[in-house]
């Protein structure tokens, strides 16, 4: 993987850099992307179907049943060299900031400490009614788990579609971006709210845009450097050239 000389030299002394990542960054670990069909028993539904308030409204078991069978998805992968170069990254720069998509909670495993989770997090499950988070439910496989507290229907900790982002996490990530000298766009088709409206505040706030991604987006026309193909492999490479650090799992 050739990068241009120009792009390393500034990378060697940048400092404040922030990364965006979606879906594609955990694709190489097995984990299906969104705009992946599904398979199997829930290859009949759309995701925007199965994650959203009204669904959960009406039928929670069937939204819970598809949570619970990606839960076991995300529970049986490991990080890949993507995540392990990004904590490469965050221990390089002097200020690194992650912003994902993800709910896989990989890019943790991985090692990454400043990790803001836009979307939430599958792992984690809270009530539906008074947001109390719990770790433990019942195995009951006929109805959806309750709270201890009130009885509401507990639900995963993830933000569906029509519902807000966490505000600070938001907020953070913003400020991240805008203060960025360097953002990086990794993995992520950029039409979910807010990937792109982030990418182009560290763009009018100056920031160099780079994105990888294993297709063209929306963002690709605007970004001053565009890597097209794995993020498993672009970023270790990427690592390698700035900093001369091999990138193992
Ligand atoms: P997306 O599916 O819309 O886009 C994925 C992007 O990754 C595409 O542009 C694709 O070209 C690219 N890609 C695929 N494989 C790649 C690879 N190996 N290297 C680099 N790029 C690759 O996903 P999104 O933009 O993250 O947005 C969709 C939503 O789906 C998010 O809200 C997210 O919360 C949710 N989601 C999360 C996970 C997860 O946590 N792993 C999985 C599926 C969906
Ligand atoms: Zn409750």
């Amino acid at each position: 993987m050739e990068f241009p000389p120009d792009l390393i030299v500034f990378l060697r002394k940048v400092e404040r850099v922030s990364a965006l990542t979606g879906a594609g960054v955990s694709q190489e670990s097995g984990l299906r992307t969104f705009r992946d069909t599904q398979s199997g028993l829930w290859a009949q539904y759309r995701p925007e179907d199965l994650a959203t308030p009204d669904a959960f409204a009406r039928d929670p078991k069937l939204v819970w049943d598809w949570y619970a069978f990606r839960r076991e998805a995300v529970k049986a992968v490991r990080p890949n060299l993507g995540h392990y170069s990004l904590t490469e990254m965050e221990k390089k720069f002097p200020e690194f900031t992650l912003i994902t998509q993800n709910v896989d909670g990989l890019h943790q495993l991985a090692g990454t400490k400043n990790v803001l989770e836009l979307h939430g997090n599958i792992l984690r499950v809270r009530c539906a009614v008074c947001g109390r988070f719990t770790e433990t439910w019942g195995s009951d496989l006929d109805s959806v788990p309750r709270c201890d507290e009130c009885d509401g229907l507990l639900r995963p900790d993830v933000v569906w579609f029509g519902e807000t982002l966490p505000r600070l996490e938001l907020e953070s990530a913003v400020t991240a971006s805008r203060r960025a000298q360097v953002f990086f766009s990794i993995g992520t088709s950029g039409v979910v709210h807010p990937a792109a409206a982030l990418a182009l505040a560290a763009r009018e706030n100056g920031s160099v845009v780079i994105e990888i991604n294993a297709e063209p987006t929306p963002l690709t026309p605007k970004a001053d450097f565009v890597f097209h193909g794995k993020s498993g492999e672009i970023l270790p490479a990427l690592v390698k050239a700035v900093f001369d650090i091999s990138i193992q799992v």
